[in-house]
């Protein structure tokens, strides 16, 4: 008998979320199980990294990588199951784009490690301790990865197959994803396993949205009772669904909260804070300056708001060290 595809799944700079979504699929799981062999598997099984060095290079069939890269081993692992995988598939926000991890790059190294080791207000560190990559203990080496300056998608470290967003994403279309890569059924390098549309194109609120739309506010979410059917834009409530693709199956809607972002910008749309921006400000209807900033200033957090999930696959690159920024 045929040896069964080889699985790896694996989580980087990941909350397990995206592993939850895994689980969810219920007794497709076990289905699953049947037909492939997982190789890997932290959040579940017990493999070590020296089964998967053992494997030959391309052994595995897929690897499902989850999670952004911010340090060493996360780079080092990533690089192994690329090695060692046929194919690649980016699963979740942090993976396609870094996710709300990601946001991390509005501050540096320095600012987040000062922040979490000397300044809040529940640390007490009085020699001033920082991580360090290699510490001596009792004549022996201890080491930890090495903490980047930035925070990276998965396809800025190693070649990617197929991206597969969400925050997390749909068990559905993770089965699908797995489906199409068992049956070989799938679509060219490179291709996000979602549909092809924005969310605006299957909501349900889309058909009470006015036809022509004019925000004179903005309302966040807590402040109002919002109408669970009407659009939330139209309500002036920001709603990332103009800038977003569809396939998450709208759960956020359906709880009467308004689309985050999280499976990133539609096809052929490089960024969603520039397309959203793009958008809400064509709707804000105001005819002076002042007007607008009077509106626009109800925007709380915008840059964490519009980059939510995409911060590093953005153009807007990185907030850099203060002596980088005077050189
Ligand atoms: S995409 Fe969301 S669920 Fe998946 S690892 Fe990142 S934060 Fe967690
Ligand atoms: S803006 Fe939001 S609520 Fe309105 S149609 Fe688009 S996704 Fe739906």
């Amino acid at each position: 008998m045929a040896d069964k595809p080889k699985v790896a799944v694996y989580w980087l700079g990941a909350c397990a979320g995206c592993d939850e979504s895994i689980v969810d699929l219920n007794e497709t799981l076990l289905q699953l199980a049947q037909v492939v062999d997982i190789v890997l598997w932290p959040v579940a099984m017990d493999f070590k990294y020296a089964h998967i060095e053992a494997l030959k290079d391309g052994e595995i069939s897929l690897s499902i990588l989850s999670g952004s890269v911010r340090n060493s081993d996360h780079e080092e692992m990533a690089g192994l199951l690329r090695k060692k995988s046929k194919l690649v598939l980016a699963l979740g926000a942090c993976a396609c784009f870094g996710g709300t991890a990601g946001l991390a790059n509005f501050k540096t190294k320095e600012e987040i490690f000062s922040w979490v080791y000397l300044d809040a207000p529940t640390v007490v560190n009085p020699e001033a301790r920082f991580p360090q990559t290699e510490t001596r203990v009792d004549g022996k080496v201890l080491t930890l990865p090495e903490f980047y300056d930035h925070v990276y998608t998965l396809d800025q470290i190693i070649e990617v197959d197929y991206y597969l967003p969400g925050c997390p994403p749909p068990p559905d279309l993770i089965a699908n994803a797995v489906n199409s890569v068992l049956t070989g059924d799938l679509p060219p390098i490179g291709s996000t396993l979602a549909p092809r549309m924005a969310l605006c194109d299957t909501c349900s609120r889309n058909k009470k949205k006015p036809s022509k739309m004019e925000i004179t506010q903005i309302k966040r979410i807590h402040e109002v009772e919002a109408d669970p059917d009407s659009c939330f834009l139209a309500e002036g409530i920001i709603c990332m669904g103009p800038a977003t693709r569809t396939g998450c199956g709208e759960t956020c809607m359906k709880t009467n909260l308004p689309c985050r972002g999280c499976f990133g910008p539609p096809p052929g749309v490089v960024g969603a804070g520039p397309k959203y921006l793009s958008a809400l400000t064509s709707l804000i209807k105001a005819e002076k300056t002042e007007e607008i900033h009077e509106i626009i200033k109800d925007i709380v957090d915008p840059a964490g708001y519009f980059y939510r999930f995409t911060q590093p696959s953005s153009i807007l690159g990185r907030k850099k060290p203060k002596k980088q920024m005077e050189e």
